[in-house]
C-alpha cells in the first residue's frame, strides 16, 4: 500500500485531537505518515502563567500527544487571537506545506466559533492553492521546492458542530473511531494544562468528557459508537476524488 503523508493543523494545541485525533490515530495504525501541527502555541491558555511559560508547557503537551501516534509535531508560533489571513501568514503556512509535504491535509471548518479557527482554516486552503506555484516565494531560509500538486483537502467539523451562528454544520461523512478512541482520549489528556483554563474560562468541568460525548454523538450520525465528522473541500481546482475516504474504506461513512 502506498504511504500517504499527511498533515492534521487546526490553530491551537488539542484542537486536532478533540476533532480529528480518532482518525489520525487510524491513518498512523494504516502507517501513513503524520504531522500535526497548530498555528499557536496556546499562549492565552492560562489564568496563572504568563503567555511565554504557557506557550513552553503547551508545546511540550502537544509533542507528548503526537509521539502517542508517532507523529511529528510542528507550531507555527503565531499568538492565540492574532492569526490573520494575510501575506506573511500565508508565506509561513505554505512554507510548512512544503517542508511536510502532505497530499491529505485536515483542517479546521471555515465557521466556527473562534476568529483563530476561521483564520486558520482560509489561510490553510489558499496555501494548498498556492504551495505547488514555483513564483510564489516563501522568503524562508533553505526554502522547500514547491509542491507537486494541490493536497487533498478537508475540513474537521466546527467545534460542537455548529457554525458561529449556532446553525449546525453537517458532515459530509463520519469516520468510525471507535478502535482508537482510547487512544484520542489518551493524546487529549496529554494537554493537561487545558483542564484548569477550561474550567475558569468555558466553565467545562472535564474536557475530557466534553469530547467523549461529542464523539459519541457524532458517531451516532452514522451508527458508529464513536465518530468524527469530515467535509472534503472540492472547490475549483483542488482535487476531488476521495483519497482520506478511499483510505479508510468500510470506516468513513457517508451521512
Ligand atoms: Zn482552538
Amino acid at each position: 500500500m502506498n504511504i500517504t503523508s499527511v498533515l492534521a493543523i487546526h490553530a491551537h494545541p488539542d484542537d486536532v485531537e478533540i476533532l480529528a485525533g480518532g482518525t489520525i490515530a487510524l491513518l498512523a495504525r494504516l502507517q501513513h505518515r503524520l504531522t500535526i501541527a497548530t498555528f499557536t502555541a496556546g499562549d492565552c491558555g492560562s489564568h496563572e502563567l504568563p503567555p511565554a511559560e504557557i506557550a513552553v508547557m503547551r508545546k511540550g503537551e502537544a509533542a507528548r500527544s503526537a509521539a502517542r501516534i508517532g507523529a511529528a509535531y510542528v507550531c507555527l508560533d503565531m499568538c492565540d487571537l492574532a492569526i490573520f489571513n494575510d501575506d506573511p501568514s500565508r508565506r509561513r503556512v505554505v512554507e510548512l506545506l512544503r517542508e511536510t509535504r502532505p497530499q491529505l491535509v485536515l483542517t479546521s471548518a471555515p465557521s466556527d466559533y473562534l476568529c483563530d479557527h476561521e483564520a486558520a482554516s482560509a489561510l490553510v486552503r489558499d496555501a494548498c492553492f498556492a504551495a505547488p506555484a514555483p513564483n510564489y516565494q516563501t522568503g524562508a531560509q533553505g526554502a522547500a521546492p514547491p509542491l507537486e500538486g494541490i493536497p487533498h483537502l478537508y475540513w474537521m467539523d466546527p467545534v460542537g458542530g455548529e457554525d458561529r451562528e449556532g446553525r449546525m454544520v453537517e458532515p459530509e461523512f463520519v469516520v468510525n473511531v471507535a478502535d482508537t478512541f482510547l487512544l484520542k482520549r489518551a493524546m487529549l489528556a496529554e494537554h493537561a494544562s487545558q483542564r484548569e483554563w477550561l474550567r475558569h474560562h468555558h466553565g467545562t468541568d472535564d474536557y475530557l468528557d466534553t469530547m467523549e460525548r461529542w464523539t459519541r454523538e457524532r458517531g451516532q450520525r452514522a451508527g458508529f459508537s464513536y465518530g468524527e465528522g469530515f467535509r472534503q473541500y472540492r472547490g475549483h481546482p483542488y482535487p476531488r476524488d476521495p483519497l482520506l475516504q478511499g483510505l479508510l474504506g468500510d470506516l468513513a461513512a457517508r451521512v
